[in-house]
């Protein structure tokens, strides 16, 4: 068991090097929450020793958990202090969640396929995520009563940007998105301030879909 530990902790430790500094994220915030959450407990036994892999995993129900490299260069765009409070939408396997748990105040997580949300949920509790609040629900429509929200971080594909979100951003608020086709998606970041929105492109990307009100729809 401790040997088991130390083992995923080396693996950790390589993840960030070779995966994650050596691709240019920087952010000491970051770097330090991917060097301690225990990935391997967000995939299946059977995948825990592909955990920290340069690749994205399945998770059950035709969806994945990220690449590792994704995870960071979201959340570093982020640009989260110890303060904010975070949208997420899609909670899948909850690795991401709890990567912002562990740099932000609290995390609102949305996901809509219940048993991924049941599990995420189950987990947060054994590791002790107290700053995180999970939902059931389409998170295409976002999170009202909560908003406005410092961070929103959307982890499926959108076919546009919602609008319904931006307008759940805070003035100075920043949003990470994958938006475009069905099959590629370009990382969109959007910032608000007193002058509006502002947009730009941290390159290109492949998540699975939104599907929602705001989204996909569930049958295209
Ligand atoms: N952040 C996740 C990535 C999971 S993949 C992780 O770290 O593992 C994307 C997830 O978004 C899937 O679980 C999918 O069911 C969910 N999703 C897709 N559309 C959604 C919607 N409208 N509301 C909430 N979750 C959604």
């Amino acid at each position: 068991m401790a040997q088991e530990l130390l083992k995923y902790e080396r693996q950790r430790e390589e993840m960030v090097n070779r995966q994650i500094q050596a691709r240019g994220i920087i952010d000491p915030n970051v770097l330090a929450a991917m060097r301690k959450v225990p990935r391997h407990l967000f995939v299946s036994e059977a995948l825990a020793d592909q955990a920290y892999g340069d690749f994205p995993l399945p998770i059950g129900d035709q969806q994945t958990i990220s690449q590792p490299y994704i995870v960071a260069e979201m959340t570093q765009a982020l640009e989260l202090s110890g303060k904010d409070r975070v949208l997420e939408i899609g909670t899948g396997s909850g690795y991401q969640a709890a990567i912002l748990a562990e740099i932000a105040f609290r995390v609102y997580t949305i996901e809509r396929i219940h048993p991924l949300f049941l599990k995420a949920r189950k987990l947060f509790d054994e590791l002790y995520y107290h700053n995180i609040i999970t939902r059931y629900s389409d998170g295409t429509t976002g999170w009202r009563d909560e908003s406005p929200f410092d961070a929103i971080i959307v982890t499926a594909g959108a076919p546009k940007i919602p609008q319904v979100l931006v307008n759940q951003l805070a003035v100075g608020g920043r949003m990470v998105l994958p938006v475009g086709g069905r099959h590629a998606q370009e990382l969109l970041k959007i910032y608000r301030d007193d002058d509006g929105i502002h947009q730009s492109s941290l390159g290109g990307c492949r998540f699975v879909k939104l599907v929602g009100e705001h989204g996909w729809t569930v049958h295209r």
